[in-house]
């Protein structure tokens, strides 16, 4: 693929890129409102450019383009399960979901993912490649189209690390975030993260105020390391010493995710070192009962636990909720849906 991405150049960008090829910069508003706010997909269909100008960038850039490959839709809540393809048939997922405050989407940064956690499915590949600002823009773009309504909040929890992609997806916020484009509100938008240490003090001191989520998962080291390799990497002290530089710097809560796994973290002892290490942060505690996956087919922790976990930590006056499941009957836990494509695509391909 070759020429400039139109779709994933910030506004900014966009008007250096008229500047260089002898436009205007008002051009490069035209385009990015064309881009961004009316979804806009080809170069032929900005009607506002003449023909020698469509001509002229065609020559130079192109548009990036994902299509639905499938869709499931719940029979239970409406909530729907996309397959994309990208240009160069890569497949990624995204999940459209509907709450009392709007319409959800959890979108893609990177095809499969490189972190490695035992109990997820994304990772059981390894990492394909980033995605491109505009190929995680255009996951909103392509859901809106398809239930001709507008999102309000999104949640960067589908296959990848948001901060494994560092750049690209904070160009995405930007244009998403952008007045002339979309004009999402940052405070509706959450980037999920294993805890790439460096990168949260990186996004900290960009300043924009969306929603840090830290997958923790366990309030031991010795135990994170068994589940997420990136517990080798970075504990949880340097993480949550992170966490507090990040409330301080964007003046916002960080929410701390928590699978349950029956029987493994959601004990006593657990519970008690939780509450110790985020005693007086800034914080609100997301626990996620485990969709079990093949290679990790541990117990579903049961609702008796659940409740106690959330009790003991309010309690302690740290607010937790406990994540409502969306779609059980399309039931597919992060990355599933796409292995499952694989694998039918592999086994197409030896019959
Ligand atoms: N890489 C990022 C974002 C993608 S995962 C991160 O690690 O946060 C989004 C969330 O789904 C994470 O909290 C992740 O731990 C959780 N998740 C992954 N597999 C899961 C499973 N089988 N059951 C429940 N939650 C899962």
């Amino acid at each position: 693929m070759h020429g400039t991405e139109l779709n994933s150049l910030s506004l900014d960008e966009l008007q250096q890129f008229m500047e260089e090829i002898g436009e205007e910069r008002y051009r490069a508003e035209q385009l990015f409102t064309y881009l961004h706010r009316n979804r806009g997909m080809t170069i032929d269909g900005i009607s506002v450019f003449s023909t020698g100008l469509k001509d002229k960038l065609k020559q130079v850039s192109r548009i990036n383009n994902i299509e639905i490959y499938e869709r499931l839709i719940s029979d239970l809540d409406g909530t729907r399960k996309y397959l994309f393809t990208l240009e160069d048939d890569n497949i990624i997922e995204g999940v459209l979901m509907e709450y009392r405050h709007g319409l959800t989407a959890c979108i893609s940064t990177q095809v499969g993912c490189r972190m490695g956690c035992v109990f997820c499915a994304s990772s059981k590949d390894g990492l394909a490649r980033n995605l491109s600002p505009a190929e995680i823009a255009n996951q909103i773009y392509i859901m809106e189209n398809d239930v001709d309504r507008s999102i309000t909040n999104i949640v960067l929890m589908g296959s990848g690390e948001p901060l494994d992609n560092y750049d690209n997806t904070l160009k995405f916020l930007y244009i998403i975030h952008d007045e002339k484009g979309h004009n999402i509100s940052y405070r509706n938008i959450t980037l999920s993260t294993c805890g790439i240490v460096p990168n949260i003090y990186k996004l900290a001191d960009e300043g924009l105020p969306i929603t840090l989520s830290i997958s923790l998962h366990t309030p031991f080291d010795e135990d994170r390391k068994k589940i997420m390799p990136i517990g080798h990497r970075y504990t949880i002290d340097d993480i949550i010493k992170a966490c507090k530089y990040y409330i301080n710097q964007t003046n916002r809560r960080v929410t701390m995710e928590y699978i349950l796994i029956g029987g493994v973290n959601d004990r006593v002892e657990d519970q008690n070192k939780l509450i110790q290490i985020l005693q007086g942060m800034e914080c609100h505690v997301n626990l996620i009962p485990l969709n079990p996956i093949e290679e990790f087919d541990q117990r579903k922790p049961t609702l008796e636990s659940i409740y106690r976990f959330q009790n003991r930590l309010s309690k302690a006056n740290i607010p937790t909720t406990i994540r409502k499941e969306m779609g059980g009957d399309i039931s597919a836990a992060c990355g599933q849906l796409r292995r499952r494509y694989i694998y039918d695509k592999y086994e197409r391909t030896l019959r």
